[in-house]
């Protein structure tokens, strides 16, 4: 009887976790994530599965986040027809944000299209649509925290809070192996613990394998209260108040959104931050809303945080994209709240569009904003951006309130990790960059992990586990170098070139200056042309 690991996803970098678990009965993947970040790192989602998606008995799933969910309709496509195991938080969720992301492939890939007619290329196919979200939903299976579950044979799992939004779970996989049960802990994603907002995390110790999130396994400056949390916020609002703009707050739809809002409006009540109207213009992050209204409840203090955001006359919820279009005339002090959270897609990009150049407007990034990201070019100080194609002066001023993360800090996810001692066999470190992952490396070995038991996989790597050890097997060639997964790739280069060269054109003495610096950078290309090596060019072309 072998059992074998086999990382596909969020190794190296945050997104599109997976992990695929075969024994000689059974196969079950943790989590179907889909990929986001830098084009490069997204052209993995419209390649086929890197395994027989037919093959899969059933799929465990931590929680509801696209990261972890995002890639379930394509798996569907793709002939998985068994279970899809999730409590019953990350299925209403799922339901939301699984149909929101097919309605998004739906209309990147016409605008794609468009562009691709015009260009003579070949059309593409969206990854899935609404219509496969939808359909996914049926092959959902409730489960309850704590209790022992089914999977397929020779495989059980018990779900356990993981205290980050809500419905999400750590799991527990028990496999009867010859040498007795062996137990791997899933972390899932890990939520920081003491907080209104959700439940503490809490999982079984004594495990033969754990592998554990390391987002933030670089950082502890987020280990604040939930009042210290507040005081951060209202600064920031009041600052940006006495500025005398609106602010944007560019929105993680699930969790970090409510709870911000639920915040927002306890600072306005309190007289700690002028009342002024907010608007929540985000379909996905409304829809997110109403399921934390009905599952919102958190057990350890016996309330639903999130019960004051249903909509009225503080909160407005703006549904259509006329509402939305609406917010356009409005000036002032106001804040709207629109997704997506690190600027790349849905409306928050219109707003950013009508706002950057605004001296008086604050746009406030409210989480980790993964490489290549616009929200994270924002963050890095840039004075000129691109949207969607049209170069945008950055006037406005450009925060970070890196606190709202749902995620726990490194001190948390050691913490967390220590209390599953004894942990027989590896600790795999996954979802995180590189230099979160080595952060956090570094922290669990001083707090007395064995070097040798940690292992950080690189994409699509496979262990052969017993239950004391975990073999690293030949890798098979990887979808992707493991330099290219957490960096901002060439598409990135682009852009930032295209707007240096548009600045220079214009800042250039006069027209016969500008033609001496085109012909001399036509030139260049020549020469880099002529002398070009071996390696290819990439070609991306139905990344959108
Ligand atoms: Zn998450």
């Amino acid at each position: 009887m072998s059992v074998n690991l086999t990382f596909h996803g969020a190794a190296g970098c945050v997104t599109g976790f997976c992990a695929r678990l075969q024994t000689d009965k059974a196969t079950v993947l943790i989590d179907c994530g889909m990929f986001q970040g830098s084009k490069t790192l997204k052209a993995l989602n419209y390649n086929d599965f890197p395994f027989e998606a037919g093959a899969v008995d059933a799929v465990l799933l931590t929680h509801s986040h696209i990261d972890h969910s995002g890639l379930l309709p394509k798996l569907m496509r793709a002939g998985f027809t068994g279970p899809i195991h999730a409590t019953a938080g990350t299925r209403d969720l799922c339901a939301v944000m699984l149909a929101d992301a097919g309605g998004i492939q739906e209309s990147e890939v016409r605008h794609l299209n468009y562009r691709n007619e015009q260009r003579g290329r070949a059309p593409v196919e969206p990854i899935y649509t609404a219509r496969d979200a939808k359909r996914v939903m049926r092959q959902f299976s409730k489960v309850r925290l704590g209790e022992e579950v089914a999977i397929a044979p020779g495989i059980r799992a018990v779900y356990w809070e993981a205290g980050h939004i809500v419905g999400s779970s750590s799991i527990e996989v028990i496999v009867d192996t010859e040498e007795g049960p062996m137990r791997l802990l899933f972390s899932g994603d890990l939520g920081a613990g003491g907080r209104a907002y959700s439940p503490d995390p809490r999982s079984p110790s004594g495990v033969d394998h754990l592998i554990i999130e390391s987002t933030y396994g670089d950082r502890d400056r987020m280990a604040l209260s939930d009042a210290e949390r507040r005081i951060l916020l209202a600064k920031e609002l009041n600052d940006a108040h006495d500025r005398g703009g609106p602010v944007l707050i560019p929105a993680f739809a699930v969790e970090r959104s409510q709870e911000l809002l639920a915040d927002i409006l306890s600072l306005m009540d309190d007289g700690q931050v002028p009342r002024g109207e907010v608007f929540l213009d985000s379909p996905l992050a409304i829809e997110a809303t109403e399921v934390f209204l009905r599952r919102g409840w958190n057990r350890d203090t016996e309330t639903n945080p999130f019960q004051d955001l249903r909509a009225g006359e503080r909160l407005k919820y703006m549904r259509s994209t006329a509402q939305s279009d609406a917010l356009e005339r409005l000036r002032g002090w106001h804040i709207v709240m629109a997704a997506s959270g690190m600027c790349d897609a849905g409306r928050v990009r219109k707003h950013l569009k009508r706002l950057l150049w605004q001296r008086d407007a604050t746009v406030l990034l409210s989480g980790y904003q993964a490489a290549g990201t616009l929200g994270r070019i924002l963050q890095g100080g840039a004075t000129q951006v691109s949207i969607q194609g049209e170069p945008i002066q950055v006037r406005a001023h450009i925060r970070s309130l890196d606190c709202y993360s749902a995620h726990a800090d490194a001190g948390g996810l050691v913490a967390w990790a220590k209390a599953r001692e004894p942990i027989g066999g590896q600790v795999f470190l996954l979802h995180g960059e590189p230099s979160a992952r080595v952060a956090l490396r570094d922290r669990l070995t001083k707090a007395g992990f064995a070097s040798g038991r940690i292992a950080c996989p690189e994409m699509d790597d496979r262990f052969v586990l017993t239950r004391a050890q975990a073999t690293p097997a030949s890798r098979a060639a990887s979808r992707i170098e493991p330099t290219a997964v957490a960096a901002p790739d060439w598409h990135n280069a682009r852009a930032s070139l295209l707007l240096e060269l548009d600045e220079r054109l214009r800042a250039a003495p006069g027209d016969a200056a500008r033609e001496r610096l085109l012909a001399a950078l036509r030139a260049d290309l020549e020469d880099a042309g002529s002398s070009r090596s071996a390696a290819p060019a990439r070609s991306l072309e139905h990344s959108s």
